[in-house]
């Protein structure tokens, strides 16, 4: 039965999309994050060995969820430093629905890593710190918060910083994987976040995707608080890494699996695509911060001043002339 108010769940599996989405009875909100062409650029443009490519996609769809939190502008920043053969990873998200990443990393400690079966995402990482920036409002004011990596990976340290910044109890998932078909290869990464929010539940309005199992007439009650986050947290942590990649399983199916007893409501997706912020015109601008002396050692063999954008390997290069014009007489002469 459908309760008044509500609509079927849709099956359409939409890609590159967060789903936010509200549990009324139990004062929970949270978002689903499904990656596909998105990520698969990302992790693709670098060409990442396996457990990297799993390791950034994980940060990915961690930066999309928090990332999404942040209205029309501003930014978000996921950044790691490590002792681990990934030292370090860095996940931009610019508002309204921009997503870049790299990761540095040791290719022989990773070899090594991997030949002792130690190159989870968690132990890649190794021990160091995870930082979350965000800046927005019309003076894009920055805020940081950083937690600890002591070798437990990036959802319980995404815990761990809710737990400590903003206090909110939260519960994050995050998943990766990697489809082999006849075609090729390709990654997709995907998420939940779930957040009890007492305060937010004011102006209830009836669930999108309407209780399931409750017999229909059946009143279902105020829980009290912390029953509610129990319970919050024990239906979402069912959620099984595959359902979190699966394309033939749409984000509203997904939220109706993990709560149709108490009904859901969903929000307004917000798109998230692959996109660099580099230019010909910022790395003109960046070139020349430098000194005519550095950007003299900078010349290649080609006589040209060659870059390579770490987030998007897209290569440029310029002539040296453009910022270091002869002195004149030299060249006329
Ligand atoms: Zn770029």
């Amino acid at each position: 039965m459908i309760a008044p108010g509500s609509r079927p769940v849709s099956d359409q599996g939409l890609d590159d999309v967060v789903l936010p989405f509200a549990v009324e009875p139990l004062d929970v909100r949270g978002r689903v994050v499904r990656l596909g062409p998105c990520v698969d650029t990302i992790l693709s443009l670098h060409g990442y060995p396996a457990p990297v490519a799993r390791l950034l996609g994980e940060a990915a769809a961690l930066t999309a969820l928090m990332g999404a939190a942040l209205k029309l502008e501003g930014r978000f920043q996921l950044q790691t430093r490590s002792d681990g053969p990934v030292d370090m990873l860095v996940v931009d998200f610019d508002a309204p629905d921009r997503l870049r990443a790299f990761a540095r990393f040791d290719a022989e400690r990773l070899a090594l890593a991997k030949a002792q079966g130690q190159s989870s995402p968690a132990a890649l990482l190794g021990v160091g710190h995870l930082a979350f920036t965000i800046e927005q409002g019309a003076d894009l004011s920055r805020y940081q918060g950083v937690v600890a990596l002591a070798g437990q990976g990036l959802e319980e340290a995404a815990h761990e910083y809710f737990r400590q910044s903003e206090q909110i109890p939260t519960l994050v998932r995050l998943a990766v994987a990697e489809s082999v078909t006849g075609a090729g290869s390709s990654w997709r990464a995907g998420g939940l976040t779930v957040q009890f929010l007492p305060e937010a539940s004011d102006g209830r309005r009836p669930p999108d995707l309407a209780p399931g199992d409750a017999p229909a007439g059946v009143q279902i009650h105020d829980t009290p608080e912390d029953e509610a986050w129990a319970e919050a947290r024990a239906l979402a942590g069912t959620v099984e890494d595959h359902e979190l990649v699966d394309p033939l399983l749409s984000s509203e199916r997904l939220l109706y699996r993990l709560f149709h007893e108490r009904g859901v409501t969903v929000f307004e997706p917000r798109p998230v695509r692959q996109a660099c912020r580099c230019s010909d015109l910022r790395i003109r601008d960046m070139l020349r911060q430098f000194t005519p002396q550095e950007r003299r050692d900078m010349i290649g063999d080609d006589g040209r001043i060659g870059v390579t954008c770490e987030f998007c390997s897209t290569h440029r290069d310029f002539d040296p002339v453009e910022f270091d014009p002869p002195a004149e007489g030299f060249t006329k002469a």
